[in-house]
């Protein structure tokens, strides 16, 4: 019997995530297809993709080698119970991840996600500070405007006042570092900022109000994504980690956006020169193809696992789906690309003609920052008098109509081309995107 109130329009089921539902409905965007560095929207338009979808598709879309190799791993092995069991494609997988991975990080657990990598991270070091004795260390360190995905450990340690408020009271015990925008210091810099790394000493005030035997782990994003492209200053991560390392906590790097290529090497944590003790990971893992994440672990905290009391021995945690065989196909041909097409260092080889192309908007009207990293960067736009967002939204739209994807938070356009962009696609970028800041009054 079909239910009356099921008889809905074309686009009323669907409930969107992150998205004003009842507004884009009225004037919906739709994607219908994508190869390489373009969309195709669904009246047939041609959009640059200027964020690699979701900050996701590294290697850009629809990639035959991706495709055979889900298509092949479907046919040979489509699932397999990954408890008690294995498969041997997520262990070739794991290898050759690990082989990617700062030096000292050589453990790799699979998820699905961003946010299942950041809860998975976090109750790694809960695990480990028990395991070896401190089970008074469960508090957790984030940062002011840190998004660290949609899970509750996610969002009581991330730092977006959207995505906690409605959600409340969230994981007991978790503290906030200043967040780094320092406009009034740093506008306009290029790469990490040269003021700022002080921030990092308020970390030791954290530790002296509740004393750092209760603390398990720092968690940041080493160059913050979602907040709108907020960068580190010089020597800011070192100190987070010197401080870490002076009371026993973990350090947690959130690589979902900036892992495999983003900033012009695989991790962030290599760039910077910083190795924290876990990293988690999403997104270009699998080039957005197919849904997977990883968390990335050093020896340290596998040795405690290993070798622990024979009651804890077992990390009793996974999912139905960590280590997906077609995720693991997908990631691999992703890896095979990456590495072939020496992805990993495309962010330091366009890196400056990017960079150079951004800044060059700074002369515009209601330009009030550019920040940028190899191969991601914000241009942040004056808020209109008591209409916080409507002038980046109405850019988001007109970069659309005129077949430009960027990505929008507030009235800050953020940008992360797939890394396979050539010179010409970056003048298209900022040429479009310079032409509509110029309209958008
Ligand atoms: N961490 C960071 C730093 C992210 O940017 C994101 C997603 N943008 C996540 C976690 C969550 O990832 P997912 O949406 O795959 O859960």
């Amino acid at each position: 019997m079909s239910n009356p109130s099921n008889n809905k329009t074309h686009m009323d089921a669907y409930w969107m995530p992150f998205t004003a539902n009842r507004q884009f409905k009225q004037t919906p965007r739709l994607l219908k297809s994508a190869k390489g560095m373009f969309y195709t929207s669904d009246d047939d338009r041609q959009i640059l993709d200027g964020t690699a979808g979701l900050w996701c598709c590294n290697a850009g879309h629809s990639r035959s080698e991706i495709t055979q190799a889900v298509a092949q791993q479907i046919e040979t092995l489509d699932y397999a119970p990954s408890f008690q069991l294995g498969h041997p494609i997520a262990f070739e997988l794991a290898n050759r991840l690990v082989s990617h991975a700062p030096d000292g990080i050589n453990k790799v657990f699979f998820t699905n996600s961003g946010s299942e990598s950041v809860d998975t991270a976090l109750k790694i070091a809960l695990a480990y500070h028990r395991i070896r004795g401190e089970a008074s260390r469960t508090r957790f360190v984030g940062r002011e405007k840190g998004y660290h995905g949609v899970g509750f450990g996610g969002i009581s340690v991330g730092g977006l006042v959207n995505n906690r408020k409605m959600f409340g009271p969230l994981l007991p015990g978790t503290d906030h570092l200043p967040h780094t925008l320092r406009i009034d210091l740093n506008a306009f810099s290029r790469g990490l900022p040269k003021h700022g790394a002080d921030l990092a000493q308020r970390l030791e005030d954290i530790v002296a109000l509740h004393d750092a035997s209760t603390i398990a782990a720092v968690i940041v994003e080493p160059l913050q994504g979602s907040a709108g492209v907020v960068l580190p200053a010089e020597g800011y991560l070192q100190t987070l980690r010197d401080i870490c390392d002076k009371y026993g906590m973990l350090l947690i790097f959130d690589e979902v956006i900036t892992g495999f290529g983003r900033v012009g090497n695989c991790f962030a944590s290599q760039e910077f020169g910083v190795t924290p003790d876990i990293i988690t990971t999403a997104k270009g893992l699998s080039n957005g193809a197919v849904p997977m994440g990883a968390v990335f672990v050093s020896e340290k905290i596998e040795q405690t696992f290993m070798t622990g009391p024979e009651e804890m021995i077992e990390f009793f945690h996974g999912y139905t789906y960590s280590g997906h065989p077609v995720a693991c196909a997908a990631a691999l041909a992703s890896l095979g690309i990456y590495e072939r097409d020496k992805l990993f260092s495309k962010a330091h080889q366009l890196g400056q003609y990017f960079e150079d192309s951004a800044h060059a908007l700074a002369a515009l009207e209601h330009v009030r920052d550019i920040r940028n990293y190899g191969l991601v960067a914000a241009i942040d736009l004056e808020s209109r008098e008591g209409k916080p967002g409507e002038r980046g939204y109405e850019v988001f739209t007109e970069c659309f109509r005129r077949g430009l994807l960027v990505r929008v938070t507030g009235d800050i356009i953020a940008l992360s081309p797939p890394l396979i962009i050539e010179k010409s696609h970056i003048d298209q970028l900022f040429g479009t995107l310079s032409e509509v800041i110029a309209t958008c009054k």
